[in-house]
């Protein structure tokens, strides 16, 4: 079973160097224009070069979203934007207008160009039109695709093809949405989208107001994992993350779990038991503060897949404890700096890269002038731990 990329999201270099430590073949990221969810993406030129250096070293690729729908106005300065991506040593763009496509194959023709699930592809005619008018190297099918469609489109193209296997979904199809451009004058076709379908709102019958409860047009997370060995299966070359705003935290946690999971399911060509699903699932659970639905390569787009009460289960996740500094073998201890509350005594998992998560008991906590505390309040506090093993600097502490 051919193994498929694993591409992961990074709103700025520290979180690009996470997500390929911690097992991404791939990252896509934004440069400062020409970018959807431009306020995500503060990726100068140069830090796309050291993205792209970095990404080398661990025989990664970085991928650039070039994504927006440009008007005229927007598209100057394009042909020297792809060339220096070119010479930075970016492998891919992903792009969702024909302009970007026909200036990059013009002016920087060994860039890969990726076609955006903005444009929507969701049939076999509308990819075969996009690779002989447009040469696409690749194209990010719809996320309204079902599995179906996924594997029709993957086994009759010729072309790689990607699939959203994580992450926010938009309710519209994506990239079709003027929501917020008339609810905030945020164009969300050039990166600036409010997220309108989230916020709450009364529902009225007429002059009425149905209910004091306030109501969402939000979708619910995608969670495919369930449908990772179809995808598989099925051929797809690169299964996406989406999240370019996400944390340093949860990149590293669906990351790693997602790098488990492809390489256990290449390494053993079978589909993940029941067992091993549910160990897989709750390591995303962890990671999430919204509901997800396993998206429309598993389920009916129903009410079910909304979140349309109150904010639903939405909360902020305090389960990132730390991040260690360094550690001391010596004394069997941990520079760590702090993040959330956690108290002495608590259990803890270290995630490390490429490997199992190991866990350890934080029987005391001692500060920087060497007193011991009962607990970590304050988030960026140099703290040390004990732990029993030896962690790298960088790596993440979570609550057990
Ligand atoms: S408002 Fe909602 S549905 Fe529309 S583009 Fe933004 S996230 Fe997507």
């Amino acid at each position: 079973m051919k193994k498929p990329e694993l591409l992961a999201p990074a709103g700025d270099l520290s979180r690009a160097k996470t997500a390929v430590r911690y097992g991404a073949d791939a990252v896509y990221i934004g440069g400062r224009r020409f970018s959807l969810r431009s306020r995500a993406s503060n990726f100068t030129l140069d830090d796309i070069r050291e993205a792209c250096a970095y990404a080398k070293d661990f025989g990664a690729n970085i991928h650039v979203t070039v994504n927006m729908i440009p008007h005229d106005e927007d598209l100057e300065g394009l042909q020297e934007y792809l060339r220096d991506l070119e010479k930075a040593g970016v492998k891919a763009i992903i792009a969702a207008s024909p302009a970007v496509m026909a200036v990059c194959r013009e002016c920087a023709p060994s860039l890969e160009i990726h076609c955006s699930t903005q444009m929507s592809v969701t049939n076999t005619e509308a990819v075969r039109f996009l690779k002989k008018n447009m040469k696409i190297d690749r194209v990010v099918l719809a996320r309204e695709c079902t599995m179906d469609q996924i594997r029709r489109i993957t086994a009759e193209c010729g072309i790689e093809t990607e699939a959203f296997i994580h992450g926010g979904m938009c309710v519209n199809y994506s990239g079709r949405c003027t929501l917020s451009n008339r609810m905030t004058l945020r164009d969300a076709n050039r990166g600036g989208c409010a997220q309108s379908c989230r916020w709450q709102y009364s529902l009225y019958a007429g002059e009425d107001k149905v209910s004091d409860m306030l109501f969402t047009m939000g979708s619910k997370d995608l969670c495919a994992c369930a449908s990772l060995y179809d995808m598989m299966e099925a051929g797809v070359s690169s299964l996406k993350i989406e999240g370019r705003m996400k944390t340093e935290f949860y990149i590293a946690s669906v990351v790693s779990t997602y790098r488990r999971m492809i390489d256990e399911v290449a390494e053993t060509g079978t589909r993940p038991s029941g067992e091993r699903l549910t160990y897989y699932m709750h390591e995303f659970a962890r990671t999430m503060n919204r509901q997800s639905w396993g998206g429309f390569v598993q389920e009916k787009a129903d009410a079910s897949s909304l979140i349309w009460h109150n904010m639903s289960n939405a909360d902020v996740n305090h389960d990132f404890l730390a991040k260690v500094v360094k550690y001391q073998p010596e004394t069997g201890t941990a520079w760590i700096e702090s993040r959330n509350y956690f108290e002495a005594g608590e259990e803890a998992e270290v995630l490390t890269p490429g490997r199992e998560n190991r866990s350890f008991a934080m029987t005391f906590i001692r500060n920087e002038k060497g007193e011991y505390q009962d607990v970590s309040r304050h988030p960026m506090a140099l703290l040390e731990v004990p732990v029993p093993f030896e962690v790298g600097a960088e790596d993440l502490i979570r609550r057990k």
